[in-house]
Parts: C-alpha cells; sequence; structure tokens
C-alpha cells in the first residue's frame, strides 16, 4: 500500500517524500481511513510505529481541506494532549514537517519555561495545538486558549498520562472543547483505567491494536548480561569499550543511578549527558539537542522523561537496571531499531532482577539471548541461591519470606 492509496492530499504527500517515508507504516495504514472518516479511535501503539503521522497526516487533511471555506482564522481546530514535553515537541515538529506545504499552524505550549512567548503565538491564532496538560489547563483559565472550536482531540500517550496523575486534568480537557468533537485516543498499553476514560468520552470508537512486540523486537537485536548488581558499571565500561560503537541511550531506574552513572563514565573519558525529571526543561531540551547533534554520545535517562523521545539513528539501548515492567522493556528498546532500521539493546540483569526477565520475556513472547562470554558472570551459587529462594518461598506460600531466605538475599549483593 502506498501513501497514494490512502487517499492524502498533494500537499501531505509532498512532505512524505520529502520525510523519505516510502510507505505508510501498519499503524498509519489502518488509522489514516478511520480517521478521515471521522471516526472516534482507540489505537494501541507505542512510539516508534509511526503513530504520530497516523493521526497528524488525516488531521492536516481535514483541516486543509475545511481552509477553502471563508471562517475566522484564529481558532483552534485540533488539539493534541502530550504527557510529557518532550513528546510535545516531538509531535509539534511533525505536524510541522508534515503541513509545511500547507499554510496550517502548529504551536506547542508545555511548562517549566516561561509563558509569555506560548501567549504571542496563540495570541496571533493557531490551527493546531499541541500542550501539556497542566500548561493547557493554565493558559485556558488565563483566556489565553479557546476551546469552543476545536473539532478533533488526541490523547496521545493516554496510558503514560493517567500513570503521571493527569486524570482530572485529561477530563477538564475533555469537557472544554465541544461535545460533538472527533476523539483519538493513543496509548501504549491498554490498562483498565484508559478503557475506562475511553469508554467514558469516545462515541463507538474503532479499535486499532498495533502489536508492541512485531513492530519493535524484530528490528532489535537483543542480548542478555548476567552480572552480579556490583560489577554492572565494569561490565558496562567494558562494552562501551570493546564492544558498543555509536550512540547510545542508557536506561536507569532512578535519578540517582542517572547521575551516578554519569559521573562514573564523565571519569572515564566519555561525553555524557542525562535526562531525568529534576532536570529543567531547558536542561532537558539542550541534553537532546547534543545527543542528537553528536556533541555527546551518550544520554543516560529515566523512563519517564525518555518516554516518547525520537532520536533518528539511534544505535544502542542499555538497560543498565532491568525494568520491573514488561512493557518497559519493550519501550526502552523501542528508542532503537526505529522505522525499520537496526538497532541493538544490552540488558544488564543482576540475580534480583532474575524474574523480570521471566515476565519480559513471556510479554515479548521471546528468549532474549543469553550472552555468556563476558568477564563479570553472575556467580553460579546466585543462580542457585535465587533458585533455592523461589523454593522457600513457594514453601512459605502465606507470604512470609522464611528468615533463611532473608539472609540469602542480602548475600546477593
Ligand atoms: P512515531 O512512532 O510517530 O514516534 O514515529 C517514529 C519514527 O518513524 C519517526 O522518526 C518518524 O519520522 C518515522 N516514520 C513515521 N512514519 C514513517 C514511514 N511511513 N516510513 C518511515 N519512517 C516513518
Amino acid at each position: 500500500m502506498s501513501f497514494k492509496d490512502l487517499q492524502l492530499i498533494n500537499p501531505l504527500l509532498k512532505s512524505i517524500e520529502e520525510q523519505g517515508y516510502s510507505q505508510p507504516t501498519k499503524v498509519q495504514q489502518k488509522a489514516i481511513p478511520k480517521v478521515l472518516e471521522k471516526k472516534d479511535v482507540i489505537v494501541t501503539a507505542q512510539t516508534g510505529t509511526g503513530k504520530t503521522a497516523a493521526y497528524a497526516l488525516p488531521i492536516l487533511q481535514h483541516l486543509f481541506k475545511k481552509q477553502d471555506a471563508p471562517k475566522g482564522g484564529k481558532v483552534i481546530k485540533a488539539l493534541i494532549v502530550s504527557p510529557t514535553r518532550e513528546l510535545a515537541l516531538q509531535i509539534g515538529n511533525n505536524f510541522k514537517a508534515y503541513g509545511r506545504h500547507t499554510n496550517l499552524r502548529t504551536t506547542v505550549i508545555f511548562g517549566g519555561i516561561s509563558d509569555k512567548p506560548q501567549i504571542d503565538v496563540l495570541t496571533k491564532g493557531v490551527d493546531i495545538l499541541v500542550a501539556t496538560p497542566g500548561r493547557l489547563i493554565d493558559l485556558q483559565k488565563q483566556g489565553f486558549v479557546d476551546l469552543d472550536q476545536v473539532e478533533i482531540l488526541v490523547l496521545d500517550e493516554a496510558d503514560l498520562m493517567l500513570d503521571m496523575g493527569f486524570i482530572d486534568d485529561v477530563r477538564t480537557i475533555e469537557t472544554l472543547c465541544p461535545k460533538n468533537k472527533q476523539i483519538l485516543l493513543f496509548s501504549a498499553t491498554m490498562p483498565f483505567k484508559v478503557e475506562q476514560l475511553a469508554n467514558s468520552i469516545l462515541k463507538s470508537p474503532k479499535r486499532i491494536e498495533i502489536s508492541s512486540t512485531s513492530t519493535t523486537a524484530i528490528t532489535v537485536d537483543q542480548y542478555l548480561y548476567y552480572v552480579p548488581k556490583r560489577n554492572k558499571i565494569e561490565l558496562c565500561l567494558h562494552l562501551l569499550r570493546n564492544t558498543i560503537t555509536g550512540n547510545i541511550l542508557i536506561f536507569r531506574r532512578t535519578k540517582f543511578g542517572v547521575n551516578k552513572l554519569e559521573t562514573t563514565l564523565v571519569k572515564n573519558g566519555y561525553k555524557v549527558d542525562t535526562i531525568h525529571g529534576d532536570k529543567s526543561q531547558t536542561d532537558r531540551q539542550e541534553a537532546l539537542k547534543k545527543f542528537k547533534n553528536g556533541v555527546v554520545d551518550i544520554l543516560i535517562a529515566t523512563d519517564v522523561a525518555a518516554r516518547g523521545i525520537d532520536i533518528s539513528e539511534l544505535d544502542i539501548v542499555i538497560n543498565f537496571d532491568m525494568p520491573n515492567i514488561p512493557e518497559t522493556y519493550v519501550h526502552r528498546i523501542g528508542r532503537t531499531g526505529r522505522a525499520g532500521q537496526n538497532g541493538i539493546a544490552y540488558s544488564l540483569c543482576s540475580a534480583d532482577e532474575k524474574n523480570y526477565i521471566k515476565t519480559i520475556q513471556q510479554f515479548i513472547q521471546q528468549e532474549i539471548p543469553i550472552e555468556e562470554n563476558h568477564p563479570y558472570p553472575l556467580d553460579p551459587k546466585a543462580k542457585a541461591i535465587v533458585h533455592k529462594s523461589k523454593e522457600s518461598k513457594s514453601k512459605h506460600k502465606k507470604g512470609r519470606k522464611s528468615k533463611a531466605s532473608k539472609k540469602k538475599k542480602r548475600r546477593w549483593y
């Protein structure tokens, strides 16, 4: 199938060609016709699948066609709500790129920076507004954002939005838009609370599911290293020195962990920057820019800060800490191998994280190949202890761990 088959108009086909896209991705093939039919849709797809274009292209097409009718040019007609600033910026950039042969105006608003320039742009008038919930509500209350004429509302990364506690804000935003709007809900996963939200605000939605396993894992070569926790930094340095080349995104679970690893890598001569929740918006954007421009080779990030960021030509992802949620593993490795490019994901797993591997492998329906040839193998005793402790747990099904197993647990560290 080609983009032409999707009945897209010439100004969009032209910019798609300039982007170098030769054919629509799966989510685009399925979602674009439904959005053009003005249906509400629920799409289960993660970043990396081309989901932004799946809603941006039909929205641009709809608004471009409507422009022929004489009307006031200052009203917001499409609103995209995004949980994070990075994702909002990226969505805004996509709208600008895809819409460059239309005269539709897109702007992005988010918190953490002065609202003055955002207010100036809003006052001049925009067609498409991309926003994070807090700043949107703030500027709406101050009278700078009028959602009365919104025709299409997109809730992107709905699961993350709810995880981050934005449920009330999302509901408020939805009620600020007209009743008869079209709603497009995109979510990487579909937990109960997202279903609940969807059921309460969407009208007879069409459902589209793009399975995360087939879209990301297949293009990513994955390697699993079992390693004692205390040796993770040495193994990471060993891999950086001997195995890995290219630009690298390293995931850690905590901000503290990110900063600690940054210090070690800098001491070892690597050019590194970081993204996490304690950093100002300007610092985060600066870090991303430096990484994209090749000023630094390594970016270390926490999950929330990194979700949704689009770094093209990303070579390597390292899971320095294993995620305890299987979907997070897929999101992380989805940073590489994007849109058909090949990427590599290295996972460093200590004894206490072994159970996470089991659930991840069940979720992705494949075994991650184990790389045993490295200088810091996990003590075979540690494996035995894991095994024993599991046994002792199952003997104490009512929940209390035996003293013996607690003691053994401590010995892993
Ligand atoms: P997204 O899932 O929207 O974050 O998109 C992931 C990446 O895929 C972005 O870098 C897009 O520019 C790229 N992309 C989107 N659609 C296509 C396509 N049809 N062909 C090739 N790359 C695409």
